[in-house]
């Protein structure tokens, strides 16, 4: 045995030290990837577990496979979460332990889990976290934005309308954006982006992280169609896409610019200018001369 894997086995049995009670649920995070991010405490916990939740039971019987374990597999999908909960709690009422993981990643982040834990602490059973990969935190990390607060926004819209409106709302907000995106809708979803928040705002796009062509790939917003589709391959696989958080503007607070952002939509600058500051309470001018700035950043975005 090397220095390395005797350290690995003392982690490992320190993991199986710790107190796994019976009649508890495991919230599990898998690996995003990387077969090796699993976690030593989610490895034992999947060892000693009476069952497992999962998500896709081709995924998680594969998955087990590779650390060589089986389970029994208890299916639980985005369509059946209440009927696979109540399943969950007549075990739990046994004395057994139940694992939840969802297909990749941490569950109940933008994945299945959430309405089973709820309904698993609605019975007065105990819910165990077990913390691993999450695709949101790991582009995060690498990312190199400086923002000091994220926002965790997931998927988009699929529509162009619905994806742009989703999106303004978020306009003023002083936190990284941290989005979840397909490879067939990517370049829309970044054209999107560009048209709501403009060319200067920085973009990350993360793609493929953990696995053998991961690539994280940071511009300003202008710049990212563009290089998006100088080649083919950067389009393809999974993708976290992160935006810089809006800056403070000096004189005016968040609220009066997400207004001002709105109103400019559908109005004339005076009448939009106008109309925030009777929304907001703030001053007129001030809001005059921000919703020139907007307007005159928009066009030049047009002539571009
Ligand atoms: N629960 C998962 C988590 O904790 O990250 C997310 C599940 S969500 C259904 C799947 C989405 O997460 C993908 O469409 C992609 O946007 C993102 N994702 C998952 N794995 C990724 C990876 N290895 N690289 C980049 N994005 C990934």
């Amino acid at each position: 045995m090397n220095q390395n894997s005797s350290v690995a086995a003392s982690i490992l049995q320190d993991a199986a030290q710790q107190s796994y009670p019976v009649s508890a649920l495991y919230v599990l995070a898998t690996p995003i990837g990387n077969v090796c991010d699993i976690t030593l405490r989610g490895l034992h916990v999947l060892a000693i577990a009476d069952a497992v939740a999962c998500e896709d039971t081709r995924n998680t019987s594969q998955l087990l496979q590779r650390y060589g374990l089986s389970k029994q597999l208890l299916a639980t999908h985005e369509h059946n979460e209440r009927e696979a909960a109540a399943k969950i709690i007549e075990r739990l009422q046994a004395g057994q332990r139940v694992a939840l993981v969802s297909d990749a990643g941490t569950p109940a982040i933008s994945d299945p889990g959430a309405r089973v834990v709820d309904a698993v602490r609605a019975a007065g059973f105990q819910v165990i976290a077990l913390p691993g990969a999450s695709a949101a935190v790991t582009a995060l990390s690498a990312s190199g934005l400086t923002d000091a607060r994220f926002h965790f926004v997931g998927f988009l819209p699929a529509k162009t309308r619905q994806r742009e409106t989703a999106l303004q709302e978020l306009v003023a907000l002083q936190a990284a954006l941290v989005f979840y995106e397909a490879p067939h809708r990517i370049v829309e979803t970044v054209q999107s982006m560009l048209q709501v928040f403009g060319p200067a705002r920085q973009v990350v796009l993360a793609r493929e992280l953990t696995k053998l062509f991961e690539h994280i790939h940071r511009c300003p917003l202008g710049e990212a169609v563009a290089w998006l589709e100088q080649d083919a391959n950067r389009q393809r696989g999974e993708f976290v896409v992160l935006l810089e958080g809006a800056q403070p503007v000096e004189g005016e607070d968040a609220e009066g610019e997400r207004v001002l952002r709105i109103l400019l939509e559908e109005l004339p600058v005076k009448q939009a200018a106008a109309l925030a500051a009777q929304i907001t309470g703030q001053k007129k001018n001030a809001l005059y001369e921000r919703a020139l700035q907007i307007r005159q950043g928009a066009q030049e975005d047009g002539d571009a």
